[in-house]
């Protein structure tokens, strides 16, 4: 690498070559790959969207680097963007894998000056997304998700984390300014109106993606979610919790990716991840060859769904019984009187509230999948476009559903209910 190729404060952007040479003077990474640069084979696979990633094999083992460039991979330089994202990444990750090291890469190395990450190949593993497209099952992908939602949000949250520790981290996160304003602006704001960047299946989607800016009750609610996304700093979020950002073996389960964290409503992951799952839900009808192919496999991706939810809510009531350390709802106002039922009522009507936020959120991210800038490969992958515009106008209405009668599911299975109801109703001619 050219010393002119040097950018601001000593960060430089990496190449197969450079950084091999560069883990090669870390000496425990280079003790962990057994080897010298010359021994290395490194390849890029950056399959998303901001950064480069590079895996680096050695003689002994593997590392993955994930490095930030200076502005959005998928736009160009003309999109800057702060490399101090992987700072954020990193403080994330660590924060995570505190909570729960079995669901997140093992991490290695924090380089701030050349914003990259090394951290744990994982392999065999594969992107969720891309299995349930080829309509894969995983057996314990549910428990997983579910029990990582549960563990992060609540041990992150005021319910358990010290008031001191998590005041001084929200003020970290708060930092991460370019990323939030990308969810503020991408998911809950430019779907509804004329904005440049937005796109859809065209002109088969027309109708209903147009009609999204006359709909008086979609926008309000699509901007009280972004109020409460803003407002509401209740725990540390992952921030881009959909498919993509989940690892999978048929015993494992990782969770990569956390570049957008920040301090917000809990609803804002699971609702996330509740969304992703749907939009796989409704993209079945455009996969297999015959149609009705991919009933089974639609229903299972409902039943996971479900069981994210009921593992998340099972798992943080047992630690809202167990590991209620924080200022709120404190013990000595309910168990240490006696009053159990107090502890329970309470907690009852907490997961009430964020069920609520996560049908909302959920309702949002879909839309923004269907009719804005960042589309989701489920429905992409659809060559005929009416089929695939059939797939994202029953998507579509799923969403706008949820985002405006949020508060108005009784529970998960409403959700999983309205989903088998909008496909049925939409596909008998
Ligand atoms: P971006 O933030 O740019 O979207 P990701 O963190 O999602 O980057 O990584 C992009 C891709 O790189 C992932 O989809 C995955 O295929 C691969 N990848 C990232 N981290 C790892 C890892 N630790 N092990 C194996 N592959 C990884
Ligand atoms: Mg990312």
């Amino acid at each position: 690498m050219n010393q002119h190729q040097k950018g601001e404060g000593g960060y430089r952007p990496f190449d197969v070559d450079s950084v091999k040479g560069y883990l090669a003077s870390n000496p425990a990474v280079a003790e962990r790959l057994g080897g010298g640069a010359e021994a290395m084979q490194a390849r890029e696979v950056g399959d998303g969207n901001l950064n480069l990633v590079f895996i680096i094999e050695g003689p002994k083992g593997s590392v993955v680097v994930k490095q930030a460039l200076p502005y959005v991979r998928l736009v160009g330089d003309s999109w800057p963007l702060p490399l101090k994202r992987a700072f954020f990444e990193w403080n994330a990750l660590t924060r995570q894998a505190a909570i729960l090291p079995d669901r997140v890469p093992s991490l290695y190395h924090f380089d701030e000056t050349n914003a990259l990450v090394v951290m744990e190949y994982l392999s065999p593993h594969i992107i969720l997304r891309k299995e349930l497209i080829a309509g894969k099952r995983f057996e314990h992908l549910a428990e997983h998700a579910g029990t990582f939602l549960a563990e992060t949000l609540f041990r992150t949250s005021d319910l358990h984390m010290d008031t001191a520790q998590k005041k001084a981290d929200v003020a970290l996160f708060a930092d991460n300014v370019a990323l939030c304003a990308i969810t503020e602006n991408l998911v809950f704001t430019e779907p509804y109106f004329d904005a440049e960047l937005n796109r859809w299946t065209t002109p088969e989607l027309d109708g209903p993606a147009l009609a999204l800016r006359g709909d008086r009750a979609v926008k309000i609610a699509a901007q009280e979610m972004l109020h409460l996304f803003t407002a509401k700093t209740e725990a540390l979020l992952h921030g881009d919790l959909h498919t993509g950002s989940i690892m999978v073996t048929e015993t494992d389960s990782r969770v990569i990716d956390p570049e957008f964290a920040f301090y917000g409503p809990m609803g804002f992951d699971i609702g996330a991840l509740l969304a992703n799952l749907f939009l796989a839900y409704f993209s079945q009808d455009g996969h297999g060859q015959q149609p009705g192919a991919r009933d089974e496999y639609g229903e299972w991706l409902l039943e996971t769904t479900e069981k994210v939810w009921r593992v998340f809510a099972a798992r943080f009531s047992k630690l809202w019984t167990e590991e209620r350390t924080g200022i709120l709802f404190p013990r000595s106002m309910f168990e240490d009187q006696g009053d159990h039922v107090g502890a329970a009522v309470a907690l009852e009507r907490f997961l009430d509230g964020v069920f609520t936020d996560t049908t909302g959120f959920a309702g949002a991210k879909m839309i923004r999948r269907l009719v804005g800038l960042a589309h989701v490969e489920d429905m992409e992958s659809i060559e005929d476009p009416a089929t695939r515009a059939g797939c994202e106008a029953r998507a579509l209405q799923m969403g706008c559903e949820l985002l405006v009668n949020r508060g108005r599911f009784s529970d998960i299975s409403a959700l999983t209910n309205l989903a088998r109801a909008i496909r049925r109703e939409r596909t008998q001619p």
